[in-house]
């Protein structure tokens, strides 16, 4: 049998499972360990995430004026627009109920040692700083209000296109290239060239993207080994119980995707699932969105036959805007910490036994607009956090103590992404009447 590239990633997943675990084992010391680890990250994270992340901002402005010219009116774009931020708003939304009902009826933070870490908790918020300096700093400059989210969002989205593209911010591209798509197509016979110049790019960044896949294996196997060796199992004995929520959690909401799937989306879920394998792989080792993005495309538009103009244009915006693994992880998270350390200096107006429905409502409509403000990067869900804490008045100097085991969360959620905007994309393919049922069955 032939071993094609999706069995190569899954085998580099599970070596790279083991040499990090093995790692893990043999307890290297901090210098030997950091540096076996610094090769691990030049290969997988510099080296591969970044080529990945190389194509990103020119593949979002590509795709999207190449897809706005094909969609021929602008009532058409204004459709699938409306259709796609109708499936974000349903989704997401289904993501945090579930996050938080879980979080409430399984109580992680009352479990385990609950007692001994609240009458230590200055040394174990300290110790946690102290190990998570970086994360610590992401988090110190993060914006604590919703105005300051606005405010940074339109600033976002009106730059000049190119410092959006140099600076990789989506909105901002997204949104000069809908213009620009619009503005070509109205042009008419004048815009033909540019139309047919755009197209032909997004083309050649597709064949950018299958050479970057072809070598994909073993630079996922460095990204996982790295991150085995670094965070070992242990962070499961203090944060077992929050770790199980959350991915118990994003297991309920894929079930509830793969539905919608097969019902809405008239594709069988496994169809699906083996269509978006690589996808799924490379979101859940490079821990970011929007570097999966070129490889999410490819899956969609070669796998499962979703049509050039709607993955085109609504897989860059799903990327950018629609997250709900990161959208129920900031629920549960926020509610663990309170579960935790609710009535402490800094949470003392938090009384995890009576907490009010009032609080529960603002983590749930925060947790919402953080997972729309977060960057489609590794981490930016901690970041955007900082909004969901400071809105019940959760003091940020808690969040530190669940970094230990935010980078294994990530690799849910950031997957959990990646599947739900690839779901929107049948869906609104389907629903657009590009993907005939007969296709999809
Ligand atoms: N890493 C996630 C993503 O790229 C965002 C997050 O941190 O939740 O989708």
């Amino acid at each position: 049998m032939k071993v094609k590239l999706h069995h190569w990633i899954f085998i580099g997943m599970g070596g790279g499972l083991l040499v990090g675990l093995l790692l893990w084992v043999m307890e290297l010391s901090p210098e030997r360990l950091a540096s076996i680890t610094w090769w691990l990250d030049l290969f997988g994270a510099k080296i591969f995430t970044g080529a990945l992340k190389m194509l990103v901002a020119p593949l979002i402005f590509t795709s999207i004026v190449a897809a706005v010219v094909s969609l021929g009116t602008p009532g058409e774009l204004g459709r699938i627009g409306v259709k796609a931020l109708v499936y974000y708003g349903v989704t997401t939304t289904v993501a945090v109920t579930i996050g938080l009902v879980l979080v409430l009826s399984i109580q992680p933070g009352m479990k385990g040692k609950r007692q001994e870490l609240r009458s230590n908790v200055e040394a174990e918020l300290a110790a946690a700083g102290d190990e998570f300096q970086g994360k610590v700093g992401k988090i110190s400059n993060a914006p604590r209000e919703p105005k300051e989210i606005l405010a940074n969002t339109i600033k976002d989205i009106l730059s000049n296109p190119f410092f959006a593209l140099t600076h990789s911010k989506s909105l901002g591209i997204i949104f000069f290239s809908i213009l620009l798509g619009i503005a070509i197509t109205a042009c008419g016979e004048a815009g033909q060239p540019a139309a047919a110049f755009f197209k032909s790019l997004s083309v050649a960044m597709f064949k950018l993207t299958t050479w970057i896949m072809s070598i994909s294996p073993l630079f996922i196997a460095c990204l996982i080994a790295s991150m085995v060796a670094k965070n070992g199992p242990e962070v499961f004995l203090t944060l077992g119980w929050y770790a199980l929520t959350v991915i118990l959690g994003i297991l309920l909401h894929v079930v509830f995707l793969l539905t919608l799937v097969k019902f809405v989306g008239k594709k069988s879920p496994m169809e699906f699932l083996l269509g978006i394998r690589e996808a799924w792989a490379i979101a859940f080792s490079t821990r970011s969105s929007a570097a999966t993005l070129p490889v999410t495309l490819h899956c969609l538009k070669k796998k499962l036959g979703v049509s050039e103009k709607t993955s085109d244009f609504v897989l860059p915006l799903g990327a950018t805007v629609n997250m709900d693994g990161t959208a129920l992880y900031e629920g549960v998270a926020v509610l663990f910490l309170i579960q935790l350390f609710g009535g402490l200096e800094g949470a003392a107006g938090l009384d995890p036994a009576t907490l009010g429905f009032t609080t529960i409502l603002i983590i749930f409509i925060t947790a919402v607009l953080a997972s729309v403000g977060a960057a489609a990067v590794p981490d930016a869900g901690l970041v955007t956090m900082v909004l969901v804490a400071t809105a019940v008045g959760l003091d940020v100097r808690f969040l530190p103590f669940i970094f230990a085991i935010d980078a294994f969360l990530d690799m849910f959620r950031t997957s959990t992404n990646v599947m739900g905007d690839s779901i929107g994309a049948v869906i609104i393919d389907r629903l657009e009447g590009e993907s005939p049922p007969a296709a999809a069955a």
